[in-house]
């Protein structure tokens, strides 16, 4: 089965991909509410009824938003949740009054592979990010391997490993280093976001994406295809595409298969090339304002 992936929003106002098996779907973080969701989602040819599950990479605000709650025990979505992060969803259950029912519906995960949906397994691994962590994730299927990674200050070497071998990569880039100096937020913001535990930079990002590559080569040899590059949680304020494209411009490795994701709408479905549309799914929509 391929696997598909789709981002729906991504930035600190919200983070949100669906990643497509056949039919089913599940989310890569809850940041925008169901209802933003379900309408980002036309075109897509799938609905929130699509979605079975939600894998969350850590609890901040902007990647889980407690309207899920409701809707999560309405459909049966399961939620997966970093184990050390169990007492952040406790509190934000306990607040919406439905803890016993929603502690059914989770799991925890540390580093060890789970099964989102009955043909993928994902593997995390642990990123340093603030206090408690955030989690990347290899999801695996038989024909496709997808990596995913968001809200990381430095790219431990596991997650070369890990990624090595994807045909889509999905990686956070998330700001321009002279705009974040420049910029008015205070400087200890600034130094949270630049200082290792944070977010990775524009360059940082591009280092990792070519570490992935050559690690890629060496492991499957150089006809292993890679897909796509996605990249994720651009800032508004400390970043702008245009700088963004001409960082990976310099790698014709990367460039020719680049999507910047949007705070505010979503990417076309990312997989691998001609494959059938869904029905009631606009292929290329967003193509060209995307580019
Ligand atoms: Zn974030």
């Amino acid at each position: 089965m391929n696997l598909e992936l789709c981002v729906l929003a991504s930035g600190s106002s919200g983070n949100a991909s669906l990643l497509r098996a056949g039919p089913d779907a599940i989310l890569i973080d809850a940041g925008i509410g169901p209802k933003t969701t379900d309408r980002r989602m036309t075109g897509t040819g799938l609905d929130l009824s699509s979605i079975r599950g939600i894998i969350l990479t850590h609890l901040d605000g902007d990647h889980i938003n407690p309207a899920w709650f409701r809707v999560m025990l309405r459909q049966n979505i399961r939620l997966f949740i970093p184990r050390n992060q169990l007492k952040l969803l406790r509190r934000l259950a306990r607040l919406e009054d439905v803890l016993k029912p929603m502690m059914q519906l989770t799991s925890l995960f540390d580093q060890e592979v789970f099964y989102p949906l009955p043909m993928v397994a994902c593997t995390p691994v642990r990123l340093p990010h603030d206090k408690k962590g955030s989690f990347g994730f290899v999801l695996q299927s038989q024909q496709t391997r997808v990596g995913y990674a968001t809200d990381f200050g430095r790219a431990p070497p596991e997650l070369v490993e890990l990624f090595a071998g994807a045909g889509i990569l999905a990686i956070e880039s998330n700001y321009d280093p002279e705009m974040q100096l420049q910029s008015r937020r205070p400087e200890r913001l600034k130094k949270r976001i630049m200082g290792g535990l944070g977010h990775l930079s524009n360059t940082q990002a591009l280092e990792l994406v070519q570490r992935i590559l050559d690690r890629t080569q060496a492991k499957y040899g150089p006809e292993h295809q890679l897909h796509h590059v996605v990249l994720l949680h651009r800032s508004r304020q400390c970043n702008c595409p245009i700088k963004l494209r001409a960082v990976f411009q310099t790698d014709e490795r990367i460039a020719p298969i680049l999507t910047l994701s949007h705070q505010f709408q979503r990417t076309e479905w990312l997989g691998a090339p001609d494959r059938e549309a869904l029905p009631g799914e606009q292929l290329n929509l967003f193509a060209v304002v995307a580019q």
